[in-house]
This record gives C-alpha cells, structure tokens and sequence, in this order.
C-alpha cells in the first residue's frame, strides 16, 4: 500500500472539456491542464462529499493494536501490500511484542519472518533501529510530530503521515500512496506524480480537519475502485465529477456509494 514507487497513469478515456450532468446542476468538467482552481476546489468539494458516504470512516487497512505496531507495519509495507504485510506481522509481535524486545532480535530471524514482504533486509534493518530508537530515546513511545517520526530510519513522510493521522488522529498531511496518487490525477485534482507535490494540492483543495479521512479514501477508492488497469467506472460513485471516466455510470450515485462502502467492507470480497 505504502510504495514509494508512483504508477504511471493510465489515461482512461476522453481527456477534452465533456458536459456531465451532476446532481441538481449541469457543469462542464475537464482536464487538470484547462481546469481553473475555482473549478477544481468545487470538484474537490464534490468528491469529498461523495467518498464520505462511500467511506464514512475509512480505517487503514495494516492490522495494529498500537502506534509502535503501526509504525513496523507501515515500514513493511513499502513496496507491498497490507494483505501481505498483515501475514507476517501476528508472528512478529507475538515473538517480539515491545519496541525493546525487536530491536534486541536477531537481523537474522527478523529477516525470516519479514522476507515475504520483500526487501526483507533491509526492512529488518529498519524496524529494528527504529525499534531501538523508539525505546532509547522516547521512552518506548511513538513520537508525535513528523520531524521526529521522519528522522528514524525507514520513515519518510508518507509513512509518518500514516502514523500521526491513524494512531493519534494528528492532522499533519495527506497520506498519499501509489492508490491515492493515481485517484487524484485522474480526478484533475493534481497533475503531479511527486508524492509530496500531490500532497501539497490536496491539501490546498481539501479542508484540513478532513485530511486523514481523505488520505485514507483516496486510497481505499484507488485499490477497490479505481484501479490502475480496469477502472470500475460504472460502479464508481466519482463517475460524474471524473474527466477521464471510461463509462457511463450505473444508477444514482447513492447507490454506487453504497456499493463501494460494502466492497471496502468486505476487503474486495463483495466484487461482482
Ligand atoms: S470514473 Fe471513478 S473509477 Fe473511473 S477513472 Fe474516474 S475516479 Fe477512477
């Protein structure tokens, strides 16, 4: 879930000014390179409105008990997927439950557990030193700003926003992965594939007490919904408000809302 690594956007359809009947009104949507920022603030208004109802509390999907387990989990799961990394890691905690206990593991038997989720070296490497650290220098707490989170080894801004927004609740970004990332672009939302750029556009567009929850829907509607290479445009509840839609949308967007709510619910296990 949290790859550094940015997809490459696949364009999904028309890309040109098209009219769309959204509801109440009629507006004409475009492209992010002709789309004006008073446009682009109403869209972003629009979609947060919709994904609220489709995710009315979106959760990050790395299985945790604490802000320490969430930090591990989040580190291993660059360049992975949180189903993977939530195999490994009811092994991990259970043999090494505290910060103190991991970073006194072996590299080697950290690096068997974690292997699955890839780059397993120097993913163990990293959980250890900033097990370590979390327990010598913050008393076995998870700091609470994102210039501490940011200097422990592994941990870039994407994974300190995660930490900060689900553990604490602190509003300190967006989180923005390669899901969340592909969302934004096609919305016309961002033209940037620079995490931290994209970032720095959605949280111009969106109001900041809704920052976690949004990070959170961008990401869960770019792996349930609008997927890299076959986008569920029928079914998507964006699907009016979306410049590069590559179908006409099924039913009210109600209804396609709903929906995606009981895909995310059931993990994908729902999909027709
Ligand atoms: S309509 Fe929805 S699923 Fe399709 S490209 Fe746009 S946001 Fe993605």
């Amino acid at each position: 879930m949290f790859s550094q690594r940015v997809a490459s956007v696949k364009p999904c359809g028309a890309t040109g000014a098209s009219s769309l009947r959204t509801p109440g009104r009629r507006r004409s949507v475009r492209g992010v390179g002709a789309v004006k920022d008073e446009e682009r603030k109403e869209r972003a208004d629009d979609v947060r409105k919709r994904l609220a109802r489709a995710q009315p509390e979106p959760k990050c999907e790395l299985d945790h008990d604490n802000a320490w387990q969430l930090l591990v989990a989040t580190i291993l799961s660059a360049q992975s997927t949180d189903r993977g990394v939530n195999k490994v890691t009811p092994t991990l905690f259970a043999k090494y439950p505290t910060p103190a206990a991991l970073a006194a593991a072996s590299q080697q038997d950290v690096e068997a557990i974690v292997k699955p989720t890839g780059f397993f070296r120097n993913k163990a490497k990293s959980i250890r030193e900033t097990s370590r650290r979390v327990a010598e220098d913050h008393g076995g707490e998870v700091p609470r700003t994102l210039e501490e989170l940011t200097e422990l080894p592994g941990v870039a801004r994407k994974t300190a926003n995660v930490v900060l927004g689900t553990a604490y609740r602190i509003a300190s970004g967006m989180t923005i992965d390669t899901h969340a990332g592909r969302v934004s672009r096609r919305l016309g939302l961002t033209k940037e594939s620079d995490p931290v750029k994209v970032e720095r556009d959605l949280c111009a567009l969106f109001p900041k007490a809704s920052w976690i929850d949004m990070g959170h829907r961008f990401v869960l509607h770019g792996r349930y919904v609008c997927l890299a290479t076959k986008p569920r445009c029928k079914h998507c509840p964006l699907n009016e408000l979306c410049p590069v839609r590559e179908a006409e949308p099924e039913g009210r967007w109600m209804a396609r809302a709903d929906s995606e709510r009981e895909l995310i619910d059931s993990r994908g296990q729902s999909a027709g």
